[in-house]
C-alpha cells in the first residue's frame, strides 16, 4: 500500500515548549507544504505541563497532516523521538527539536543531499547558537565520545537530521532501554553524510536539558557504544597494584635490611584516600553498566502513550 503512504514524516518531541509551537507549525508548513502535499508531522508530548497539548490539538483540528502522540509522563527527548519514528509511515523522516534552532528551512537542502544516494543526513551546525555551557560540555562529551567508541559523530550536530525508511525500520528493531539516538543511526551503517545548516537561538522560554539530563545522555553514549571504560578499570588496578608491590618490597627492605622503622602517618593516609578513591571510582563506572543492565532486563516499554490524535479522529 506505498500508494497511500506519506512521501515524508516529521517528527517533533515536545516538552512545555508553548511559547514556540505557533512559530514553529507556521514556518514548517510553509516549508514541507511546498515539498509535497503528502506529508505528515508527528508531535511527540513528553509529558508537557503547560499549554503544549492544547495548541498542538488545534493544529491537528485544523490540519490532519498533523498527529499527536502524548505520553502519560516525561519520558526524554530521545525517547520522545524514538516514539514518533516508531509511529511514523513516511518514506523519509526529518527529526527536529521544537524550539526552532533547527532551521525548518533548511530541510529541503536536507532532502536534496540525500537525493545523492544517503540514507542519512544530518545538519551540522555551523554558527552554533548555544550558550557557552552547553559548547563546552557537549565538547567534551563528544571528544571523550570519539575516543570511546568508532563512531564518527560530528562535534556539531545534533539530532537534526533527514533518514530513510530503511533506517528508520532498521532503529525500530533496537531496542534497548537507555538510548542514545545519534549512536543508534550511525550504527545502523548506512551511507551517511552531514551538510552545514544555519542554526538558531532558541525562539523562546529556556532549554529543556538540565545538566543532570544531559549527564544522562553522556552515560547512555557511553555505556551503550563502549566497553573501553571497564577496560580501563583493569589497567588501573595493574598500575595500582604494580605501585604498591613495589612500596612494598621497599617497605620491608628498608625494616629487614636496613633496620628503618616504618613510620609515616602522613603516606598512609594519602595512600587510603588515594586507593578507596580509585575503588569507588571503578565501582561507579561497573555500578553504571549494571544499572543499565538491570533496567534492560526488566523489560518494561520504552514509554507510555496515553492518546494519539488524528483528524478526522482515529484513537489507536
Ligand atoms: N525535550 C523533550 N523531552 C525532554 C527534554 C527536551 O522532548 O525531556 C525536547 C524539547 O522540547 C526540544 C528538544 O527536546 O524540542 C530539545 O530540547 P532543548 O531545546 O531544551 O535542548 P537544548 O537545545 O538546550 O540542548
Ligand atoms: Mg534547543
Amino acid at each position: 500500500m506505498t500508494c497511500c503512504l506519506p512521501e515524508l514524516s516529521v517528527v517533533i518531541p515536545v516538552y512545555n515548549e508553548e511559547e514556540n509551537l505557533k512559530e514553529l507549525y507556521s514556518r514548517l508548513v510553509a516549508v514541507i507544504g511546498k515539498i509535497t502535499p503528502d506529508y505528515e508531522i508527528i508531535f511527540v508530548n513528553d509529558g508537557s505541563s503547560d499549554n503544549t497539548q492544547k495548541i498542538l490539538l488545534s493544529f491537528a483540528e485544523r490540519n490532519p497532516s498533523v498527529k499527536v502522540i502524548k505520553f502519560t509522563r516525561n519520558f526524554g527527548h530521545h525517547i520522545a523521538v524514538t516514539a514518533g519514528l516508531d509511529y511514523c509511515r513516511g518514506k523519509a523522516a526529518v527529526i527536529m527539536d521544537a524550539d526552532l534552532q533547527d532551521q525548518p528551512e533548511e530541510i529541503p537542502r536536507l532532502l536534496d543531499k540525500m537525493a545523492e544516494n544517503y540514507d542519512i543526513v544530518y545538519g551540522i551546525r555551523i554558527n552554533r547558537e548555544d550558550s557557552w555551557f552547553k559548547k563546552l560540555t557537549s565538547k567534551f562529551f563528544v571528544a571523550i565520545l570519539k575516543r570511546l567508541t568508532n563512531y564518527n559523530i560530528d562535534i556539531n550536530s545534533n539530532i537534526f537530521r533527514v533518514m530513510s525508511r530503511r533506517v528508520i525500520d532498521s532503529l525500530a528493531s533496537m531496542k534497548e532501554t537507555d538510548r542514545y539516538l545519534l549512536g543508534l543511526i550511525s550504527y545502523t551503517g548506512y551511507p551517511q553524510t552531514g551538510i552545514p545548516v544555519k542554526h538558531g537561538k532558541r525562539f523562546a522560554g529556556k532549554t529543556k536539558y538540565s545538566f543532570t539530563k544531559m549527564m544522562g545522555l553522556f552515560l547512555n553514549a557511553v555505556t551503550s557504544f563502549s566497553v573501553k571504560p571497564l577496560g580501563y578499570i583493569g589497567v588501573l588496578g595493574i598500575l595500582v597494584s604494580l605501585v604498591s608491590f613495589t612500596a612494598a618490597g621497599y617497605l620491608v627492605y628498608r625494616r629487614l635490611v636496613l633496620g628503618l622503622g616504618v613510620e609515616g602517618w602522613t603516606s598512609i593516609m594519602v595512600t587510603l584516600f588515594l586507593v578507596s578513591g580509585i575503588q569507588l571510582l571503578s565501582l561507579g563506572v561497573i555500578g553504571a553498566y549494571i544499572g543499565r543492565i538491570f533496567t534492560q532486563v526488566r523489560n518494561r516499554p520504552l514509554y507510555i502513550i496515553e492518546s494519539i490524535t488524528e483528524y478526522p479522529v482515529t484513537k489507536r
